[in-house]
């Protein structure tokens, strides 16, 4: 069973979003890293099917890995949009494998795509905070602001080209009202 010992190429650490599993040596792409673990639930069975937690992993319709107990390491890592490793999912050996799908360095936080139903449910109202989102969402906030920027500059350049424009009507105006006025009130 993975623990944390020593000639694991991983350890936990404090991740940006609480925890996060670490590379502590490089892992070669296509290595399995660590083996996702947990008791089996049998959604057939009613008092299996309503546990709830954020651990599970679905390995089919009907078997589900309850990775929420404390000696499943593999827990511990997040999710990433853009992972360095993938669930390796094997229903049929009801296992669930971690491996690297880049060449991890030591110190990189090892992070795998949850999918979909994940996402939808938990990541997906609260905002994915993995680096690749936060970088995307760095990035639309930065074009965001030359936006605003912008529309402002243009605003602003229109508002003084209106007031240009009103001062000289006004003044085409007054001249023209009073010259009428003037010319007809007086003649
Ligand atoms: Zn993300």
């Amino acid at each position: 069973m993975p623990a944390i010992s020593s000639n694991k190429p991983y350890r936990v650490g404090r991740s940006k979003t609480g925890l996060g599993l670490f590379a502590t040596k490089p892992i070669r792409k296509g290595t399995r890293i660590i083996r996702y673990f947990g008791p089996i639930l049998d959604s057939r069975i009613p008092e299996q099917d309503d546990i709830e937690n954020k651990y599970l992993f679905e390995l089919n319709g009907r078997w589900t890995i309850d990775g929420s107990v404390r000696k499943n390491v593999a827990r511990y890592i997040n999710h990433s949009c853009r992972p360095n490793a993938e669930s390796d999912v094997r229903p049929r050996e009801r296992k669930v494998f971690i491996r690297a799908i880049r060449n991890i360095e030591a110190g990189d936080e090892i992070n795998y795509d949850y999918g979909t139903d994940y996402f939808k449910a938990y990541l997906k109202p609260i905002g994915c905070k993995c680096p690749s989102c936060e970088k995307k969402r760095k990035k639309l906030r930065a074009e965001a602001r030359v936006e605003r920027a912008k529309v402002k500059a243009r605003a602003e350049r229109k508002a003084q080209k209106a007031a240009a424009k009103g001062a000289a009507k006004k003044k085409l105006n007054g001249k023209h009202f009073k010259g009428k006025v003037n010319g007809q009130a007086r003649v």
